[in-house]
């Protein structure tokens, strides 16, 4: 029986040494709910005994129940008729499963039904269930939804709608693309208008909305008249009524269990979440950095698959008379998908990390104001390493996923590129991962200030002042050698002065940040198996040759694109 927990040791690896010790404090508030919850947490080992089960339940459904369904799930797809939306068989079935197993509350605190389990476990369950139907986790993982009401939203909302999302009774979905409001969503136009007793409005059309059909919706919409930048948008909590009509569903390369619907608000009645105003700058951030990490997850898994798929096949695929899997092309390349998948997974955990003591200390602080001056300088801090970690995470964990699921139709040759082999799925699915929740130049954007504003640095000596690299001397000295050149290339462009330049350069200087940072993950790693050290040499050496080919560029200051695109593609 198949068990996509169990059969991954790789993540057990991360869950026995990624040292979780903080994260579940803050999590679990010191332990306290211990008397009030017979399920809680009585200690850290007690906690993560809780998750690994957690995780086996999961591997178990994504194994014997998901996986099995995910080849017709993509033939059928949700489909759309007389305005409403019927997923396919196979996704009800799953979804079913995961319901009953009481898993849609993730990260939802245990008073309002979820399990309180952080962000970090909620990450290795999205991988788990990609890995074996990347659309379903379109649907599992919009858990965000009842995330962002539960931080933002009033007790009577929270209590409202959050049990309900719990138990699955209720799903969501997140409506902020418009049809002219995609990366910048600082124009998004659909009306929000408040009439005299102070109830809310919505007017307007949405698009490529995941789960359109969703009971609850949260629609960032104007609700500042006249308005025209992000300080004029608000977040609503919409549940679904006659005033919303789904116009159509998108017919797409992937991800076919998914559906993805075109709405039409018609004076649809809302409720404010939060504060007015706050809709983009402070909400909706929040909302998709905790779907980017989700995405981030999901590309892991269909790499991972991608990677499965390769490897089987190679194993048995005799030519030339031997296995094809001894030729060098084929094992180079399963050395380097499955070296950067285990790269990514040490990033992704990393990153969770962050996000989780990120969100457990803004949890501590409101809990307990008193403690908010001594947390300030910390909260600080993790915010900043939040903000560039997850760009960071979703454009490599993406961009590798297509890379893996590429590779993977290749190693297949002809048979690779027909529909009877599950590579080709798994590559039209891994399309969208670097496309939605902000395309990768959009991760680049948001993730270049923090490079270049000294925050990769500032985790580079975290990781060095908390970890022990003596073991792996010489990998962490290439390591660094990685970190040097990275500061030259900042140095210089900082040097120039010029926006353009800098923008020119942006993708390539968020690559070498996020090589390096790789490069000291896989050394700690490194630190507690041998096979890791044999990892880390592999990814070292070939970021080393990326990174000098971008150091290079960039100290070059060659700019022939920037002056001559225009006579180019003009
Ligand atoms: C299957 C699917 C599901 C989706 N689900 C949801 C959902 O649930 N909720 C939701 O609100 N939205 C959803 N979306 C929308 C998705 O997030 C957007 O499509 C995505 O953010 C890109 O916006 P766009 O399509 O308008 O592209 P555009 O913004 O028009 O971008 C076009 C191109 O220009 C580039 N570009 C744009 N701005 C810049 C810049 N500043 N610098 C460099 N390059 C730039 C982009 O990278 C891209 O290559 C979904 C989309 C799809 C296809």
């Amino acid at each position: 029986m198949e068990n996509f927990y169990r059969d991954n040791p790789d993540i057990e690896f991360h869950l026995k040494h990624l040292a979780l010790d903080r994260v579940v404090e803050l999590k679990e508030d010191g332990f306290s709910g211990k008397d009030q919850y017979a399920e809680a947490p009585r200690d850290h080992a007690d906690a993560l005994d809780n998750y690994q089960r957690i995780l086996d339940i999961v591997g178990e459904i994504a194994g014997r129940i998901i996986r099995p369904r995910a080849a017709e799930v993509d033939r059928t797809g949700a489909t759309f008729a007389d305005g409403e939306v019927c997923l396919a068989p196979g996704t009800v079935e799953s979804l079913d499963r995961l319901k009953k197993a009481d898993l849609m509350g993730f990260t939802l605190p245990r008073e309002y039904g979820g399990l309180n389990v952080p962000k970090t476990i909620y990450g290795m369950a999205i991988e788990i269930i990609s890995r074996a139907d990347a659309s379903l986790m379109n649907l599992f993982g919009l858990q965000e939804i009842a995330d962002t009401i539960c931080k933002f939203g009033s007790e009577e909302q929270k209590q409202q709608l959050l049990p309900r999302f719990s138990s699955g009774e209720i799903s969501g979905a997140m409506a902020l693309t418009e049809p002219d409001a995609g990366s910048d969503l600082q124009t998004v136009m659909l009306k929000a208008r408040q009439d005299d007793a102070g109830n809310w409005f919505l007017n307007g059309v949405k698009r490529f909305i995941t789960n359109g059909c969703a009971d609850v919706s949260l629609v960032m919409a104007r609700s500042e008249e006249g308005t025209a930048g992000g300080r004029g948008l608000s977040l609503f909590i919409y549940e679904r009524d006659e005033h919303l009509k789904i116009r159509r569903i998108e017919h797409k390369l992937g991800i076919h269990g998914s559906p993805t619907c075109e709405l039409q608000f018609n004076d649809a009645p809302a409720q404010l979440l939060g504060r007015r105003k706050f809709g983009l700058i402070k909400y909706t951030m929040s909302l998709m950095n905790g779907a980017r990490s989700a995405v981030a997850a999901q590309a892991l898994g269909i790499a991972e698959a991608a990677y499965r798929e390769a490897d089987r096949y190679a194993r048995d695929r005799v030519q030339f008379g031997q296995s094809i899997r001894r030729f060098s092309a084929i094992f180079e390349m399963l050395t380097l998908m499955k070296s950067s998948i285990e790269a990514a997974r040490s990033l992704l955990y990393e990153s969770s990390k962050i996000v989780s003591i990120k969100e457990g200390l803004e949890e501590l602080c409101e809990k307990h104001p008193e403690k908010t001056a001594d947390l300030k300088d910390e909260l600080k801090r993790y915010n900043r390493l939040a903000a560039l970690f997850t760009p960071i995470v979703k454009a490599f964990a993406s961009e590798l996923a297509n890379e893996v699921a590429y590779q993977a139709i290749q190693i297949h040759g002809g048979v690779g590129y027909t529909c009877e082999f599950e590579v080709e799925r798994l590559y039209r699915d891994a399309r969208i991962t670097n496309i939605y929740e902000g395309t990768t130049q959009l991760q680049v954007v948001a993730a270049i200030g923090g490079v270049m504003g000294g925050m990769a640095m500032d985790w580079l000596d975290l990781c060095e002042a908390e970890n022990d690299f003596s073991s792996v001397a010489d990998l962490f000295q290439q390591a660094r050698e990685g970190r040097q050149i990275l500061v030259e290339a900042i140095d210089h462009v900082k040097t120039r002065r010029d926006k353009a330049f800098q923008e020119f350069h942006a993708a390539r200087l968020v690559s070498m940040a996020t090589d390096t940072i790789l490069g000291y993950l896989l050394c700690r790693d490194a630190g507690f198996a041998d096979r890791k050290r044999k990892v880390a040499q592999v990814f070292l050496l070939e970021s080393r040759h990326r990174m000098a080919a971008y150091h290079a560029y960039i100290l070059s200051d060659e700019d022939a694109v920037l002056r001559h695109h225009q006579d180019i593609i003009d």
